[in-house]
């Protein structure tokens, strides 16, 4: 229970917590990254050679998630407890397998190391709450298909399945979109990519992607709202375009050869989760030409959508008072600007009807301290 207290009292036990439980996390999703398509395919094996009639299989070794431990793929040597040390263990075998000193891959301290930096991130953004175990949950997803999907081209309907409906009734809550948009999120990720695929594939004849990108975009759709699919889709093949020419270029990597999809779509997942809704509001705020650059812009008519942004974002007031205050007794040209754009949101908020608390967005740590 004092633990417990702990946590919830001291932001820095919760985010040393949360980077040490992320790597041990990381460890794990080595192992399902390794072993999860291995256990698909003889899992297809079986079925098919049942289905053909043939003789089935002779009875395996039991290879599961948690069973055998693991072992050097040179030698066979047994991994101990105290090799399995997150990172640390990497570190003081010098990369190397303690009896054979085969070299061991890079990838897993890299694994773990960004399963634990992301995990401390996710504690310090959003504080003990529901939001923070779901962002864990969907960095961790995200993750472990983006490195099952440049290993072996699959997207296991394992997690992305899960994963969607996860996404689903963290949002019953409204906990990081509300359910409405949640649900159309989810039909909309996965008939969006549909759709491209089936144009794609009637005009070239070629399969651009596979039905498990379909399916991540919807777990996408799902968690984070479909007003954050066309920036994944958008950041996805940005990064997979320059990624895909730099392939193509420095490693004459031939145009025909797949890239997996996957990966990309995970990390503009991760960073429409972290940032979406701020590079969302840019862009609105573009669009509209509403961000005030120079004097001559700040006195022009805040508009709906303006009011329409305030309600969105994740601010408090009291955090936003506390800025413009400070900023207008330092009594530079920006602050001052900055308080009389303030005093008219002021005005504007009060006429305003506030939102609900359920309707909030998920405040960030440091921000509830404030409240
Ligand atoms: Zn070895």
């Amino acid at each position: 229970m004092m633990f417990v207290e702990a946590l919830r009292q001291s932001p820095a036990v919760l985010i040393s917590f949360a980077v040490l439980f992320g790597l041990m996390v990381g460890s794990f999703l080595n192992v399902v990254i390794h072993r999860l398509p291995k256990i698909l395919e003889r899992q297809w094996r079986a079925e098919c050679a049942e289905l053909s009639g043939s003789a089935p299989a002779p009875a395996a070794v039991r290879y599961n998630l948690v069973v055998p431990r693991s072992a050097c793929p040179n030698c066979g040597h047994r991994i101990t407890a105290l090799e399995n040390i997150p990172i640390a263990s990497y570190i003081a075998l010098g990369g190397k397998c303690s009896a054979c000193r085969a070299p061991i891959s890079i990838r897993y301290p890299v694994v773990e190391a960004i399963s634990g930096l992301m995990s401390g991130y996710i504690a310090w953004r959003y504080g003990p709450s529901a939001a923070m175990c779901g962002a864990l949950l969907f960095a961790w997803a995200m993750i472990a298909l983006a490195f099952i999907d440049l290993d072996t081209f699959y997207l296991p309907d394992a997690i992305t399945l899960p994963l969607m409906w996860a996404g689903l009734l963290f949002n019953v809550g409204a906990t990081f979109t509300d359910l409405r948009s949640a649900v159309i999120g989810a039909a909309a990720g996965y008939l969006a990519l549909w759709s491209v695929y089936w144009v794609f594939k009637l005009a070239t004849g070629k399969e651009g992607m596979g039905y498990g990108d379909f399916k991540l975009l919807a777990a996408i759709g799902a968690w984070l709202g479909w007003k954050m699919l066309p920036l994944t889709i958008l950041l996805s093949s940005l990064v997979g375009a320059l990624i895909g020419i730099g392939l193509m270029v420095l490693a004459r990597h031939g145009r025909n050869v797949p890239i997996p999809f996957g990966p990309y779509l995970a990390v503009a997942g991760l960073i429409a989760l972290f940032w979406g809704e701020a590079i969302n509001r840019r862009y609105l705020a573009l669009v509209h030409g509403l961000v005030p650059t120079d004097r001559g812009k700040i006195d022009k008519p805040i508009g709906r959508h303006t009011t329409e942004r305030k309600k969105m974002s994740g601010k408090t007031r009291s955090g936003r008072h506390a800025v413009t205050r400070a900023a207008a007794d330092s009594g530079t040209h920006r602050a001052r600007a900055g308080a009389h754009r303030g005093r008219i949101l002021r005005r504007r908020r009060d006429r305003d009807r506030r939102p609900r608390e359920d309707e909030r967005p998920p405040r960030r740590a440091h921000e509830r301290r404030l409240a």
